[in-house]
């Protein structure tokens, strides 16, 4: 079988010297848990201790995201890792020898009783996408990861199309799972001017509708670096605006935390635009209103060509696991359940319990 991954993450377990017992990857949940709300107020907490070096001798308590998003008490600290590379060596690691063809945009997945086609055209240096220069990729299955915003969009009729079009039921399922924005707002200073006992400061606006504007500031290195991060309505809004004004926005609610101590401006600030970028839409899924949990399942349910018994086209991808949504573990955990049921499907399963009772 000549099997094709659109894109996944899967079968990647880190080794330990890759992973620090110290870090701060858990810390958005641990943030989304401290949840006070006080108009005009700051809030400040410490994820995971009081002092790094605090951090640094505690010894973590292994717990899942599933059970930190129920709440715990002040002294039931998440466990938190950071990987020492950042967390690109996860891609890179399950990258190794595998054919990864990148800078190739997928336009269309063609898909019938004998197997898939993939139309891929070329992005340029300049990130322009060249349909002159396509390439066609064919295999008898395709493992699709497409994230949940550009699924919705191609709903529109937009790239990337689905021939046939997607079944109504995937379709309906696309359209009433939700798909969020986050931005982050990474300010590099000439030195630190906030309290670094802390982790994260938060700070809540005046109005609804910006409510989620730079709610939250990161202290997550030793190094002089902020991450503010823009949630709801407002990452959506910022994204309309340039650069220099999200950071003076940035500046101006430093300033009116700390006061006279914020510099002008940072030395360094990069802004994410998660929305605009065509090959995201989004950040990550969450259930709408009109949604339920069972849509995750949906999403991740095969697609058979009509008329047909075996499936062709599979999903993975953080919206199709209804367990551990829009996480990077999501995301791997149901690339990992893709290959086992496309090992299933494609070379029988030798646990099931028929190949059990014909052993
Ligand atoms: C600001 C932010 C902070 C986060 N923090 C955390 C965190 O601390 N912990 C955590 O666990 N999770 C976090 N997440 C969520 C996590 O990053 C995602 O849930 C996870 O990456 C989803 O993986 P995925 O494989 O489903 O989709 P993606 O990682 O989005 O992968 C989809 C891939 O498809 C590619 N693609 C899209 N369109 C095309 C096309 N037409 N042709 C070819 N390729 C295409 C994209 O380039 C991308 O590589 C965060 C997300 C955001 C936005």
């Amino acid at each position: 079988m000549r099997g094709l991954c659109v894109h996944t993450v899967c079968g990647y377990v880190p080794s330990r010297d890759r992973v620090e017992s110290d870090g701060m990857v858990a810390l958005f949940w641990g943030a989304l848990r401290t949840g006070r709300r006080r108009s005009g107020r700051v809030v400040t907490q410490a994820v995971n201790g009081s002092s790094t070096e605090g951090r640094r001798r505690r010894r973590p308590t292994p717990r899942s995201v599933e059970h930190d998003k129920q709440g715990v008490g002040q002294d039931e600290r998440p466990a938190v890792r950071r990987f020492k590379e950042g967390y690109g060596i996860v891609p890179q690691t399950l990258a190794q020898d595998l054919d990864i063809r990148l800078k190739h945009v997928v336009r269309l997945i063609k898909y019938n009783a004998t197997g898939v086609e993939i139309a891929c055209a070329k992005l340029t240096d300049d990130s322009e996408v060249d349909d002159a220069d396509v390439s066609t990729i064919r295999a008898d299955v395709c493992l699709c990861t497409l994230p949940l915003g550009v699924l919705k969009h191609s709903l529109t009729g937009d790239s990337p199309k689905f021939e046939p079009a997607l079944p109504d039921w995937k379709a309906q399922a696309i359209r009433r799972l939700g798909f969020g924005n986050l931005n982050k707002v990474v300010l590099c200073f000439d030195r630190v001017f906030w309290d670094q006992t802390g982790n994260l400061f938060g700070h809540t606006n005046e109005s609804t509708l910006s409510r989620g504007e730079m709610f939250l500031f990161w202290s997550i290195y030793d190094a002089p670096v902020l991450i503010a991060l823009i949630a709801g309505q407002s990452a959506d809004m910022v994204e309309k605006m340039a650069d220099d004004i999200i950071i003076k926005r940035c500046m101006a609610v430093l300033t009116s935390i700390f006061g006279n101590t914020v510099p002008p401006e940072p030395t360094e600030a990069m802004v994410t635009r998660w929305r605009s970028d065509p090959f995201a839409r989004g950040s990550y899924s969450y259930v709408a209103t009109e949604a339920t949990g069972d849509d995750y399942d949906i999403l991740a349910a095969p697609v058979v060509p009509t008329g047909q018994d075996l499936p062709r086209l599979f999903f993975a991808g953080e919206h199709t696991l209804r367990n551990y949504p829009a996480t990077v573990h999501g995301a791997l955990l149901s690339g990992l359940r893709e290959a086992g049921r496309i090992g299933d499907q494609y070379f029988g399963c030798p646990y099931s319990p028929i190949a059990l009772e014909e052993a």
